[in-house]
């Protein structure tokens, strides 16, 4: 599989609870950071190992953009979301921005980008 961004995400079977975000897991203070990182942010551990977080993730904020850009074909939605995990990130949300709304339920989806054929992924609401 040839990816947008292979620093940013698993697909399914790279990782436990993949498909999601590429992320870290501290063995010091038990939290979660996103991408693979050598240090915990949060209580500066060396004792971290690579995690895949945001499978599942809630919308915070949202915005339409109207330029399409690197395989982002116009218009589209961008989002601001709160891992299950808890790290935040900005992440392309599938989905009419009219009928969105803060505290939505997200699950991470691998999808097609642009005429390129790489994967890449986005957020859909999580019906179940
Ligand atoms: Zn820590």
């Amino acid at each position: 599989m040839d990816k947008t961004n292979p620093n940013l995400f698993y697909s399914a079977g790279e990782a436990p609870g993949a498909p999601g975000l590429k992320g870290t897991r501290c063995g010091g203070c038990g939290k979660a950071a996103l991408l693979e990182v050598p240090v915990c942010p949060v209580c500066l551990s060396r004792d971290v190992k690579p995690a895949c977080i945001g499978s599942k993730a809630t919308l915070t904020r949202f915005s339409s953009v109207f330029h399409s850009a690197d395989g982002f074909e116009a218009p589209y939605v961008i989002g601001h979301i709160h891992t299950e995990e808890g790290p935040s990130t900005f992440a392309p949300i599938i989905g009419d921005a009219a009928t969105l709304k803060q505290g939505m339920k997200l699950k991470f989806s691998l999808i097609e980008r642009g005429p390129s054929g790489k994967t890449g992924f986005a957020y859909v609401l999580d019906a179940g």
